[in-house]
């Protein structure tokens, strides 16, 4: 074959992938892909992915019309990630957490259902007339602060972070949806900082809880793609978060005031004990969505 006679059949063959994939329903699409991520995910979550993924990076919720070029080649690079385990939500950088789109990235953990439920309860605490003073501890992505400010219009909302590339992400989802919280970059495990911070109505967290002999069974979509800043704490004790949050709660909890504070389900009485032994009012274990061990609540 010569090089023109190449060169033509090259632009005939491009020419019909395109026409092919223009006549082609969003619906047919997704049908061709979910072969291609079932082996990774099962047809149904891989179902699922691809049309969060449509919708979340492309807008698309209607699959009765014809797919286009910027869909099929985005997919080929983001599919490529997602066989990797990485999870959607980094793909199309944006995750749901208590009614509002939030921006996330690697340096942040994506907001779990668990801690809706965290929040909550901070929310049903107070009446939305008061205005409480709260502090968020490894505030991450935002989720709660942002969520608490924009609840408790009147709440006064600060929230530390180890991480700046953290709080980079904070500040923006705080800009995007409006809401008034002080951020700023502390290692709340740095007892000498404490003394920066005033007295709070609230203290809340969802501090870094994973023990290091469970990272063996994690899901590779977390251990693999989510920070380990916000998953491990930085020493051996996988409760050092608590007791840290023990201590301080002595020192900078107004009179009335609670501490909230999610927790690893398998070490809901360990956890406990730590609040218990000190000089609060009561202290609570309360259960997840799943039966689980979840939050600890001290007043
Ligand atoms: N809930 C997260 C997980 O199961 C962990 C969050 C945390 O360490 N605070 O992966």
């Amino acid at each position: 074959m010569d090089i023109n006679t190449c060169h033509r059949a090259k632009l005939t063959i491009a020419y019909y992938t395109y026409w092919h994939l223009c006549t082609m329903l969003l619906k047919e699409w997704v049908d061709l892909q979910i072969p291609l991520l079932a082996p990774v995910y099962g047809i149904r979550e891989a179902r699922n992915i691809i049309k969060v993924w449509l919708e979340d990076k492309h807008g698309i919720r209607n699959l009765q019309q014809p797919t286009t070029q910027a869909v099929s080649t985005g997919w080929q690079l983001d599919m490529a990630k997602l066989l990797q385990f990485e999870p959607v939500q980094y793909i199309t950088q944006k995750a749901f957490f208590f009614d509002h789109w939030l921006y996330v990235d690697k340096s942040v953990l994506i907001p779990r259902p668990e801690t809706e439920e965290l929040v909550q309860l901070a929310i049903q605490h107070f009446n939305s007339s008061s205005s409480p003073h709260i502090l968020d501890i490894g505030t991450g992505s935002g989720c709660i602060a942002i969520s608490l400010a924009l609840a408790l219009p009147r709440a006064k909302v600060s929230a530390i972070d180890i991480s700046f590339g953290a709080l980079e992400v904070a500040q923006l989802n705080a800009d995007n949806l409006g809401a008034s919280i002080h951020l700023m970059e502390m290692d709340f495990l740095d007892e000498r900082l404490w003394q920066q911070l005033p007295s709070f109505d609230l203290i809340i967290s969802n501090p870094p809880y994973i023990a290091l002999q469970e990272a063996a069974q994690m899901e590779k979509n977390v251990i693999d793609h989510e920070p380990h800043l916000a998953l491990f704490p930085k020493y051996i004790d996988p409760l050092i978060f608590y007791r840290k949050l023990a201590q301080f709660g002595k020192n900078h909890l107004s009179p009335g005031g609670a501490i909230m504070a999610e927790i690893n389900s398998a070490f809901g009485n360990e956890t406990a004990a730590i609040f218990k032994a000190e000089a609060y009012q009561a202290t609570s274990i309360i259960k997840d969505m799943h039966g689980k061990d979840r939050i600890v609540k001290v007043i």
